[in-house]
């Protein structure tokens, strides 16, 4: 490794505080790996526990601690997997209860700049991040797009639908600004 930012260390846990659930991580070195090469084990329904298995080969400069590319590429999965899960349904539910059509295509993505986006064909693109946050501002994310159903721009006639969907709308918002800093691990940007 030359120059740049020290690279994260391998996290503890994965806290998915958009559904609630907190995995521990452990790491455990298996010989029969080739160098570099890491695999991810999902211990559920047993227990919320993932085990990160690694080549004895240590990835980066501080060794088996460090985050090294292979080993944040599955954690980056596992959250992706998780996002395909949940953020659909989050977004079909907040889409019955509004009474707006149900997207017709749900995409997971991992933008650096938009929790979400909206296409004109009506897909709703999702940033896996979001389920890092708290599920008010989940919601509050997913109202916004679905308000782009009715209002394409972010105009008054926009605003207005969405605090009357979500009364916090604005208090909402401003959190958003905030939300890459407070809420979203440094591991998973690196
Ligand atoms: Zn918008």
């Amino acid at each position: 490794m030359t120059g740049g930012a020290p690279a994260a260390d391998v996290p503890r846990e994965v806290f998915l505080r958009a559904e609630g659930t907190r995995f521990e991580v452990e790491r455990v070195e298996e010989r029969s790996l080739p160098p570099g090469e890491t695999r991810l084990l999902d211990h559920r329904p047993a227990a919320n526990r993932l085990t990160l298995l690694h080549a004895p080969a240590a990835e980066g400069a501080r060794g088996a601690d460090a985050l090294g590319r292979a080993t944040r590429e599955r954690l980056v999965a596992f959250v992706r997997a998780e996002a395909a899960r949940f953020l659909p349904e989050a977004l079909f539910a907040a889409a019955d209860e509004i009474g707006a059509p149900r997207p017709p295509r749900v995409r997971i993505g991992m933008p650096r700049t938009r929790w979400a986006s909206r296409s004109s064909s009506g897909t709703i693109s999702c940033n896996l991040e979001l389920m890092f946050l708290p599920r008010d501002l989940v919601r509050h994310v997913l109202l916004h797009e679905l308000s782009h159903v009715t209002h394409m721009d972010h105009g008054p006639a926009f605003h207005a639908l969405l605090a009357r969907l979500d009364p916090l709308s604005r208090v909402h918002e401003a959190a958003l600004r905030n939300a890459v800093r407070n809420y979203v691990p440094a591991w998973i940007r690196p």
